[in-house]
């Protein structure tokens, strides 16, 4: 497993009606429990914010020093992306299966629903993406 085909396992386990024990000892088994706590961290924090626009979405996740942008579902090989040094530095690891917690936070807090939702004009995304 990889990186990114460990991202494509917990995408498939984490469901809104099955975030049981079993779950995340499943997501801690792959990931390790502190990176799942810290994602969790983050949603619980709601510093998981999602930006969406008729032209597409994305994630917006604020760690303590920095904020980074998430994309979700995106097209093969590559569905998940972080601009987090942290992310860059796993997609060069061929062996690697952890993941960024900005990716979990963003995968999990959407999974459950705990995400909070801004919406975007084209021209304010644009604006928005352009500034970070
Ligand atoms: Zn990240």
């Amino acid at each position: 497993m990889n990186v990114l085909s460990s991202y494509a396992h917990a995408a498939s386990i984490v469901t809104p009606e099955s975030l049981t024990e079993n779950t995340l000892a499943s997501l801690e088994q792959i990931f390790t429990r502190p990176l799942v706590l810290a994602a969790f961290d983050l949603i619980d924090r709601s510093n998981v914010l999602e930006y969406s626009s008729p032209g597409g979405h994305y994630y917006q996740v604020f760690g303590s020093t920095a904020s980074y942008q998430v994309f979700l579902d995106l097209p093969s090989p590559t569905p998940a992306y972080c601009t987090c040094p942290a992310f860059s530095y796993l997609l060069l690891s061929p062996e690697s299966t952890l993941m960024c917690k900005h990716i979990l936070a963003a995968l999990f807090g959407r999974k459950l629903g705990r995400i909070i939702q801004r919406q975007l004009n084209p021209e304010e995304l644009a604006t928005t993406l352009l500034q970070e």
